[in-house]
């Protein structure tokens, strides 16, 4: 598996460090045979070429298997789309996968759950990549600002259909769809119809819809009666924050960016420049979109192995939390490094 690591900005190098170090543990363990090449992106790749995204780094994860992005700032990018961004739209990732659980040693701030966000993730209310030229948060006149924002039928049905396949491989086979089609009657109405319409090949699969506003409610008071939720662009930005927080830290957030061809292990939470260098981040969230990515790849190219690779990452992570081996944010006293030596550890025992 080639895959193209570029550890991003504040806290990027210290979870990308760790999480390729777990990359290698189980290569070793199951024969994968990763090889990695490694560049940079956001603001290192200002610094030095003037640009966050070089052209033909776009190529060369385009030519390879998978890409580890570490956090980029979502700030300072001078008006241009982030790396985040331009991979998106570049490589057409059009489903953004954030699962949010607790473990027995982590049960999370309101009760246990294990639920996936399916979030749309090329169009909506995403004014930097929702045009094909342009940026569509717009100034109209010196007192009066618009933003755009773009459901269609395809993207609407795209999303729908990875999270009713997600569905399917996950054992309550339920799907929460969230809208605001109360209001946004045409947008939502549109992405709501698309959705009813793959749901139909998907009869083993229940449905529900709920309202986003109402949707947050319940997931405070009952997180646990989730399962798969597709939503559009920014609802599930917002939504994936809180049910990553709900499940004890957004340092816990693992998060893949899936298309038909290509896919991007992120993590759901930025570069938190707050404790960038102190050896404070956790890392389970870009260890765990790492075996997010590890298994859309084995399933995309037939090898099951990696699927394997993947649950034992889950495990290591969950027996790491178990035994108390985890950082400040979920209430533990580890470093970063300390918490990667202990994965890496379980791994190749
Ligand atoms: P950016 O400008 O890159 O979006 P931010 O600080 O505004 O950065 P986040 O990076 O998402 O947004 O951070 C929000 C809060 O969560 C911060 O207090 C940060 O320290 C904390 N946080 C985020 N990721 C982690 C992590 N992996 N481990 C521990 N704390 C984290």
């Amino acid at each position: 598996m080639q895959l193209v690591v570029l550890p991003g900005d504040g806290i990027g190098p210290e979870i990308a460090a760790v999480t390729e170090a777990v990359l290698g543990a189980v290569s070793q363990r199951f024969q994968l045979g990763i090889a990695t090449t490694h560049d940079i992106a956001g603001q290192a790749s200002i610094a030095r070429y003037g640009k966050a995204v070089r052209p033909e780094l776009v190529e060369q994860v385009r030519a390879a298997d998978g890409l580890l992005l570490g956090p980029t700032s979502t700030l300072d990018y001078a008006g241009e789309p982030g790396p985040s961004a331009v991979f998106r739209k570049a490589l057409d990732l059009f489903a953004n996968i954030r699962p949010a659980r607790t473990y027995p040693g982590l049960p999370g701030r309101l009760g246990t759950m294990d639920l996936v966000v399916v979030r749309e993730n090329t169009e909506g209310f995403y004014a930097d990549r929702n045009m094909a030229h342009g940026n569509a948060d717009i100034l109209v006149t010196e007192d009066v600002a618009i933003a755009i924002r773009k459901i269609t039928r395809q993207g609407s049905a795209r999303i729908a259909r990875a999270g009713f396949e997600l569905a399917m491989r996950r054992a309550r086979r339920h799907v929460t769809l969230v809208h605001k089609a109360n209001v946004l009657t045409t947008s939502d109405g549109l992405f709501l119809a698309a959705c009813r319409e793959v749901a139909r090949e998907f009869p083993e699969v229940t449905v529900e819809e709920i309202i986003v506003d109402a949707m947050v409610a319940h997931l405070v008071r009952n997180p646990a009666r989730f399962d798969v939720i597709v939503t559009t662009n920014m609802f599930g930005d917002i939504i994936s924050d809180l049910t990553a927080e709900m499940s004890g830290s957004l340092g816990m957030g693992g998060s893949l960016n899936a298309g038909a061809r290509h896919a991007m292990a992120q993590a759901a939470h930025g570069s938190a420049p707050d404790i960038a260098g102190r050896d404070l981040a956790n890392p389970m969230s870009l260890v765990l979109s790492a075996a997010q990515l590890l298994e859309w790849h084995g399933r995309a190219s037939g090898q099951p192995r990696f699927g394997e690779a993947a649950r034992a990452i889950e495990a290591a992570v969950a027996a790491c939390l178990e035994a108390g081996e985890r950082t400040h944010d979920v209430g533990g006293s580890q470093g970063t490094r300390e918490v990667g030596a202990a994965l890496v550890r379980r791994l190749a025992a």
